[in-house]
């Protein structure tokens, strides 16, 4: 540091001290930042003063004073003396104090010690202060005594005044200037768009963001208008906005609708006038938040409100305490509880008592940020009434991702519960009629292919006992006369005879099952003990009660309507198969009774055949040598015979004729059986019928007969035997004529599903009805011989052989004096 001292003049240092001024005021004049004003205030100090050091401290914000510049003090020093002054701050009037002799001044005695390390012996403090009083000081230091005389002062006082000056203008000028790039630099990055417009609509300012979102802008606005940014329309709604502002003269906050290349904006725009200083308005100021981005979020929630409201669910949100935080109208339907009521209350009312559990569970699995989802469970009403529901519970989180609560959906699935319960039960249901049914099925066989009465019985009762889940069941058979109704037991399952000693059966009605939930029976009637029973009797399809079947719990309530619906199945089937078991029984004995008859009926044939054919045989011999005897008699002697003599004779020659004539007949029923030569073929019947008119031409030309005939097919018969049929016919038909009128006979034959059924109708005596049958057995005969005679064979012979072929022959039609019609049926062989 250079100290100059002005030798010479008085008037030398004058000049001296007005250059410093001159170089001070200038070096002020120029200075752009405060710093250069300290500087340039030391050098003229130390320039125009003997001072060695100098300081320059001001009162900062908070009052306390600090070194702002110094030249020559120590950092130490410094530190010591900062925050003293002799004024305070703003203190008006305030006045130099100078200390000649630091040692020597008592008012500045504490800072001797200081003073001393600093080599100071003189100091001067000089108040810097305007209008508002003191705000600063300069000081000055010398290291020896100082006597500061009264130009010397008045030199460092102008100074002073200079620099307070300048310190206060350069202080204000950076305030504003840091103010204005406060405010532009607020403006510039402001999210909003602010402008500046003059009340003819040119902007005079636009800030960044205004640049940014109208590119057609970065040429800069000033001057230019709102219709050259936007079409016509919307710069006149812009315009009548501003106008809007300057005619209210105060601000109006409005939404602004401004196209973007994104599509159409919209803004909230605060417009208020700029007055000038006198109050005029110069401008409209505008500043406008982009708030569609909000809007849309808006209709968003308002859309989601709408879809939560409207919902059929409950849709609940919940923080992690549990507290209802929201209710739409859907839970208020489903839990009947309004939104006043739940927001703000426990969900926990809501619980089923049953689950209480429930709840803390699933907010503590929210709390880990787990989703319940399709959870199906019950909640209580508000009327209490316990409601199936379907849950689907998620976390909430606010936007840094803290889990806050939880929304919960909630479907009643009541009525779909009901729907699934109603179905369970209808496939429990068929699946119990289908198990039933298939029981019964299998039942049934097994009872059809039992034919035992006894065995049947027991059958029965297992299988319905079973069936029925009995612990006993039991069959009563009923008893066949005695007065009243008697039952006996016949088959027991479940439990010894002697269990039902002493039981007494409960009465029926009807036919029906009879089904006791409770029994009034008491153990007393018989060892069992029996609280429920089933009773149905078993009824034969005439009506007929078979007996009755009973089955028995010792526990209340077993039995069901679907076991009364197996027991009337298992009984329908009992009494079919108790019906059939009998009728095996009577069907058995009568197959026993009928071989028992057919044998003694073969036996009897038999004996018949072989008398026949022993008599045909052996009598043929003795009855030819009697005949021929009585002949031989008749001739030797017939003519002396008179009397009872000549009648014996006569009787012996008759009797022994008419014995012959039978023999004959008997050898020919006995030879029917002889089998015959050839295939049993009967090509045309109606020349086997011609050769037969032939050998019986006598008997047709006594009599005067008219015999006819049709269309005779071929059938399965030998030819001898056919010739036999229509001898034996046709003779009874001429034999049995009617007195006095001619016999007319008719023979036919009709074919149908291969057989063919010949008939020989004639115009006779006829036959009485009754013997229709008769007519056709041995030796049977209707008329005497004296009128008619015969052996009563011929039918038999026919008989025979249409049945040795496979047919049949019968009385078709006759009556006393209308005539006879006879049919044989024979296998034909078309
Ligand atoms: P027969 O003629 O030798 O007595 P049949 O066995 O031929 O024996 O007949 C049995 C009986 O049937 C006859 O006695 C007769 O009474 C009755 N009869 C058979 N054919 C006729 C007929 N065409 N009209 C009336 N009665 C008949």
């Amino acid at each position: 540091m250079s100290v100059v001292t002005y030798p010479g003049t008085a008037a030398d240092l004058e000049v001296g001290r007005l250059r410093t001024l001159y170089h001070l005021l200038t070096a002020l004049s120029k200075a752009t930042a405060l710093e250069e004003i300290y500087a340039a205030a030391l050098a003229g100090l130390l320039e125009a003063t003997g001072a060695d050091r100098a300081a320059i401290l001001l009162f900062d914000d908070d009052d306390v004073m600090r070194f702002k510049a110094a030249q020559g003090l120590s950092q130490e020093y410094q530190q010591t003396v900062a925050g003293e002054s002799p004024w305070h701050r703003g203190e008006m009037n305030a006045s130099p104090v100078l200390v000649a002799d630091v040692f020597e001044d008592p008012g500045v005695a504490r800072f001797r010690d200081a003073f001393a390390r600093e080599g100071i012996r003189a100091v001067a403090f000089i108040p810097l202060a305007l209008e508002a009083g003191v705000f600063g000081k300069l000081m000055l230091c010398h290291a020896k005594p100082h006597e500061t005389d009264a130009d010397e002062l008045e030199v460092v006082e102008a100074i002073g005044a200079h620099i307070a000056l300048a310190t206060d203008r350069k202080r204000a000028e950076f305030a504003r200037l840091a103010s204005e790039q406060r405010l532009r630099a607020i403006v510039d990055n402001s999210p909003a768009v602010i402008f500046l417009k003059d009340t003819e609509g040119r902007f005079q300012l636009v800030n960044r963001r205004f640049t940014e979102i109208f590119p057609q802008s970065s040429s800069g606005m000033a001057g230019k208008t709102d219709y050259e940014l936007f079409d016509a329309g919307i710069a006149d709604a812009l315009r009548a906005n501003d106008l809007a502002v300057i005619a209210a003269g105060g601000p109006i906050s409005i939404e602004e609708y401004v196209p973007q290349s994104d599509g159409v904006h919209t803004y909230i725009s605060v417009k208020f006038p700029v007055q000038t200083p006198d109050g005029a308005i110069a401008g409209i100021c505008g500043i406008a938040t982009d708030i569609t981005e909000r809007k849309q979020l808006e209709l968003a929630s308002q859309r989601l409100a709408a879809i939560v409201e409207s919902s059929d669910d409950a849709i609940i949100s919940k923080d992690l305490n549990g507290i209802v935080t929201s209710w739409n109208s859907g839970a208020e339907r489903i839990f009947q509880y309004t939104a006043a009521e739940m927001v703000g209350s426990p969900v926990a009312v809501l619980a089923d008592p049953d689950r209480r559990d429930e709840m803390p569970t699933i907010l503590a699995r929210i709390r880990r940020g787990e989703r319940v989802e399709h959870y199906d469970t019950r909640r209580r009403r508000k009327d209490g009434v316990i409601i199936d529901i379907a849950l689907t519970v998620s976390p909430v989180r606010d936007s840094s991702g803290n889990i806050i609560g939880a929304s919960k959906i909630a479907r009643d699935i009541t009525p779909r519960k009901r729907r699934e319960q109603e179905r369970l039960q209808l496939l429990a249901r068929e699946q119990e009629a289908r198990r039933t049914a298939e029981l019964l099925n299998q039942a049934a066989p097994r009872l059809a292919a039992q034919l035992d009465g006894e065995k049947l019985v027991q059958e029965i009762t297992d299988i319905a006992t079973r069936l029925v889940g009995a612990e006993f069941g039991a069959f009563y058979r009923k008893t066949p006369g005695g007065t009243g109704e008697t039952y006996t037991l016949e088959a027991i399952w479940g439990a010894e005879r002697d269990a039902l000693d002493g039981f007494v059966l409960p009465a029926l009605h009807g036919e029906g099952v009879v089904r006791c939930e409770d029994s009034a029976l008491e153990p007393a009637a018989g060892p069992l003990a029996i609280r429920s029973y089933l009773a149905i009797p078993v009824v034969a399809h005439s009506g007929e009660v078979f007996g009755i079947l009973f089955f028995g719990h010792e526990l209340p309530g077993r039995f069901t309507q679907n076991h009364e619906a197996i027991l009337t199945g298992i009984a329908a089937q009992a009494a079919i198969a108790l019906d059939n078991a009998r009728l095996f029984e009577q069907n058995q004995w009568s197959r026993t009774e009928l071989t028992r008859t057919n044998e003694e009926l073969r036996r009897a044939n038999k004996d018949l055949e072989l008398f026949a054919y022993s008599a045909s045989h052996d009598l043929q011999e003795p009855v030819r040598n009697i005949a021929i005897s009585a002949q031989l008699i008749e001739r030797s002697w017939g003519r002396q015979l008179e009397g009872d003599d000549a009648l014996f004779l006569n009787n012996i020659l008759g009797a022994s004729k008419r014995m012959g004539i039978l023999i004959q007949d008997l050898l020919a029923y006995t030879n029917v059986t002889k089998s015959e030569e050839g295939p049993p073929l009967c090509p045309h019947p109606g020349r086997i019928l011609a050769d037969v008119l032939g050998s019986l031409r006598g008997p047709i030309e006594e009599t005067g007969a008219e015999i006819t005939a049709g269309p005779l097919p071929a059938v399965a018969i030998h030819e001898s035997r056919m010739a036999q049929l229509f001898i034996n016919l046709i003779g009874n038909a001429l034999k049995y004529r009617a007195e006095g009128r001619a016999p007319r006979v008719r023979i036919r034959a009709e074919e149908r599903d291969g057989v063919c059924i010949f008939s020989v109708t004639d115009n006779g005596i006829g036959i009485e009805a009754q013997y229709a049958d008769q007519i056709f057995g041995l030796f049977k005969r209707l008329h005497g011989r004296e009128n008619y005679p015969g052996s009563g064979i011929g039918l038999s012979i026919c008989q025979r052989i249409v049945e040795l072929y496979g047919g049949r022959i019968w009385l078709e039609r006759s009556a006393p004096g209308e005539g006879s019609t006879f049919c044989f049926s024979l296998p034909s062989r078309s």
